[in-house]
């Protein structure tokens, strides 16, 4: 019988699955979930679980739907080897798992301070509802911290904390806040914003090292040049590195994320990866591209699944992602560093707006503060032209609406 092996109990992994139903694929389905917990969602881990008294992780797809779907979850599982030849995945248990077709959708970890920096391990991480349960547990009493990197996370938990009337210092290595995300215009914006709720945000700064209070429990947190910030909890949050290692072992072809076709498939014709671990390549751009956010991951998986599946593979949708930061909901989609122009457009509602990008006459990029209804509406325009945009938004373009 055919047979399709997931390692990874990610986003993108169940949404494989799912789509490997839907898709009519009738062979068996296998996912092999790192977690002890069923499949959870993520995004909320730095958000209302991080505000939240209680709080318990919610499943991707409640426990009847794997039975339901004839779909068979190992939970607290390893993938530790991959063969290529034989087809086959050993776990941390030595068990062998076949397949004839493998997804390879293991996401990603936090990147950690090198040893010297952080010796005793004092830095605090968030990937997981392990970390997460560490991290509730030093915030519940915190009245300072500091955080380590001025990304997502690092933002969204930020909020939280001055939310809670933590004082917080943010430390940020480059110039300006979430560049990987959003353009200076938004990273300006959120800095501001951030900054008049009493975030203490230094930019262009770094940390040389953290050491434990003298007598105390706190950490001494110590930046390049010579600054010492003494807080009761540290929190580092400077990116994800790709869980590639299975892969890289097994001799597939790894560089920043398992590079991958278009359709996501490896050099092995039977293994795709899909999700944070996984580099497509991109025609437009033509050069391999790793999304890290869940919306991405879960249109790989769709298309991963259809193919698999003998069907018509669906085009890729246009990645989006979305971000809560206190009294702030940003929405981003398009190519937000491509474009070359930009102008803001008012959402009907009190102090919300948006952020067009273009790129000469076309719409490339849309960035929204609170306003999801115009944010769906202008992320379905993305890729038309100026005049098609007045048309659809009655809206008057600025003069610079050249042809
Ligand atoms: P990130 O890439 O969003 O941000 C990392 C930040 O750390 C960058 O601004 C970078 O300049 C900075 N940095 C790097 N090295 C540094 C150093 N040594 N000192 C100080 N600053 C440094 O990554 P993240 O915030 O760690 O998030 C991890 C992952 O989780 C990402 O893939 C992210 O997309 C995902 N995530 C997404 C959301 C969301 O979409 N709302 C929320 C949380 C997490």
């Amino acid at each position: 019988m055919s047979s399709v092996l997931i390692v990874g109990g990610s986003h993108a992994g169940v949404a494989a699955a799912s789509a490997l139903r839907t898709e009519g694929y009738a062979g068996a389905i296998k996912i092999i979930a790192q977690e002890p917990a069923l499949p959870y969602h993520r995004p909320q881990l730095s958000k209302e679980a991080l505000r939240e008294e209680v709080f318990s992780p919610q499943p991707l797809r409640p426990e009847g739907f794997y039975e339901k779907n004839g779909l068979v979850l190992l939970c607290g599982a390893t993938a530790s080897q991959l063969h290529l030849q034989d087809r086959c995945v050993v776990d941390a248990n030595g068990q062998c798992h076949d397949y004839e077709t493998l997804i390879l959708a293991c996401g990603a970890s936090p990147r950690r301070l090198p040893e010297a920096a952080d010796p005793e391990r004092r830095a605090l991480y968030l990937r997981n509802f392990d970390d997460l349960r560490a991290l509730k547990a030093r915030l519940g009493s915190a009245r300072s911290m500091a955080v380590v990197g001025g990304g997502l996370i690092g933002l969204e938990v930020a909020a939280v904390a001055l939310a809670k009337g933590v004082s917080t210092t943010l430390l940020e290595a480059g110039e300006r806040i979430m560049q990987r995300s959003v353009s200076r215009s938004i990273s300006n914006y959120l800095a501001d914003r951030h900054c008049a709720n009493g975030l203490d945000l230094k930019l262009g700064t770094t940390l040389a090292s953290i050491e434990r209070q003298a007598g105390g429990k706190g950490d001494v947190v110590f930046l390049e040049g010579g600054e010492a910030l003494n807080v009761d909890l540290t929190v580092v949050a400077v990116g994800i590195a790709p869980n590639d290692g299975l892969a890289r072992a097994a001799g597939l072809q790894v560089d920043d994320g398992i590079l991958t076709s278009e359709q996501g498939r490896t050099v092995d014709p039977a293994v795709y990866a899909i999700g944070d671990c996984a580099a497509w390549f991109d025609p437009d751009k033509g050069r391999h591209i790793r999304c890290e956010a869940v919306n991405p991951g879960q249109d790989q998986a769709k298309r991963v699944a259809a193919a698999i599946a003998g069907r018509p593979v669906p085009a890729l949708g246009i990645p989006r992602y979305w971000t809560h930061q206190g009294a702030m909901n940003l929405q981003m989609a398009g190519d937000v560093h491509g474009a070359t122009k930009e102008f803001v457009l008012k959402a009907p509602e009190s102090g919300a707006f948006s952020v067009l990008g273009f790129q000469d006459d076309r719409l490339v990029a849309v960035q929204t503060i609170n306003a999801p209804r115009q944010f769906m509406q202008l992320y379905q325009l993305i890729g038309t032209d100026s005049d098609r945009l007045t048309a659809e938004l009655d809206w008057e373009f600025p003069p610079s609406h050249h042809h």
